[in-house]
């Protein structure tokens, strides 16, 4: 059994930076650790949160039970035939270095997703997705352990159930799983995924005409640190709404009110950009004592300094209160607010 904390301070291993204390706490480094740890959380009848990077969570200031801080490590390869890959890493290697690692090796089609903070273990919880390209279209399989059976169990990609930030272990079964490892299939082959006109244009703009995987990587990376603000600098979870799905007829009629409306086919239904909700709806920039609106980017909500997850609560609902009543559109929270 690794060492067991108690009354721990959170405010560094959550990205918004929320002063947040865990009544117990335990990093786990092994399949053992973690199974040692669910025992134990079970026979005290503990509630157990747990914690990657802590990117996508907004944290009350008394966290009950048990928070598992995930630390198993391990990177493997194995070839497929003469075109694909299949790489296995733990649930605690961090995503951004991992993925250099991938690129470095010249394991390609998870390149549009750099730069996303966060542990490779949590990726597929809300299947993690940037400038075209989602987790599940790299994925191959994981393993997680079930905290009910204590069993070590196989998901394939059907089984995840994924969706637009959604899987089977954020909706259908939240906490059951404890995901150890994800296998990904990659491509030998450069394949570079250029559905963002965004990524186009800066990519012409460096003189780039036939882009090689690191090209686009080094474009993402440079896209994303002009848009987004460093948690490390200013307290965040990056989008903190997901972007709503209307349906056609919804859609039709807010673009006869709003011909500025930002929206994209999906599939039958309509994806709206939430950010552009927000910001028509005056929020940009706003600041409500120590927590407030990103001034550059409407969809992320910032932790000034002192703030904490009720302060932001408070802001966000507002914030879902006003898009509702002026487009008729129900904001979704996307980071977990934990304890709920
Ligand atoms: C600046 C910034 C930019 C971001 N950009 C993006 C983006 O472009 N696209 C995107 O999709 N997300 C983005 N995010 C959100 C976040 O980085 C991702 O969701 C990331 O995958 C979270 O990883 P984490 O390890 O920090 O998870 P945590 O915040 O620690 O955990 C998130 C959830 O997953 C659970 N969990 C974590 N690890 C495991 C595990 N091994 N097994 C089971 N459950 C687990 C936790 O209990 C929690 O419910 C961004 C966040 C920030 C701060």
């Amino acid at each position: 059994m690794s060492k067991l904390e108690h009354n721990v301070d959170l405010s560094r291993y959550n990205s918004f930076g929320f002063a947040a204390r865990a009544e117990n706490f335990v990093r786990v480094e092994s399949l053992v650790q973690l199974q040692d740890a669910v025992v134990l959380a079970r026979q005290n009848r503990w509630p157990m949160l747990v914690l990657g990077g802590g990117s996508n969570l907004v944290l009350r200031e008394r966290v009950p039970g048990l928070v598992i801080q995930m630390g198993i490590v391990g990177r493997q390869a194995q070839p497929v035939g003469r075109d694909e890959v299949l790489v296995t890493l733990g649930a605690g290697e961090i995503w951004h270095p991992s993925l250099i690692w991938m690129l470095d090796q010249g394991y390609y089609g998870l390149e549009n997703l750099a730069l996303i903070p966060g542990t490779v273990g949590a990726a597929p919880m809300q299947n993690i997705g940037a400038y075209g390209v989602e987790l599940e279209q790299g994925f191959n399989s994981l393993q997680a352990l079930d905290t009910e059976t204590g069993v070590l169990r196989r998901f394939s990609r059907e089984e995840c159930c994924f969706g637009y930030r959604d899987s089977y272990f954020k909706s259908a079964a939240p906490g059951r799983y404890i995901i150890v490892d994800v296998s990904f299939s990659l491509s030998l082959q450069p394949r570079p995924v250029l559905r963002y006109q965004v990524l186009v244009d800066e990519l012409q703009a460096r003189g780039i005409e036939q882009p090689h995987p690191r090209d686009l990587f080094e474009v993402v990376c440079d896209i994303r640190r002009s848009k987004l603000p460093d948690p490390v600098a200013v307290g965040n979870a990056g989008s903190f709404f997901k972007n709503p799905l209307i349906s056609e007829t919804h859609y039709a009629d807010l673009q006869r009110q709003y011909p500025a409306l930002v929206a994209y086919p999906a599939g039958k239904d309509y994806k709206l950009a939430a950010g552009w909700l927000i910001e028509q709806c005056g929020w940009k920039g706003h600041t409500r004592g120590s927590v407030g609106v990103y001034a550059r980017q409407a969809l992320v909500l910032v932790n000034l300094g002192t703030g904490t997850a009720s302060e932001l609560m408070l802001l966000a609902d507002e914030i879902v209160q006003s898009v509702e009543a002026r487009f008729g559109v129900t904001l979704e929270m996307e980071p977990r607010l934990y304890p709920a």
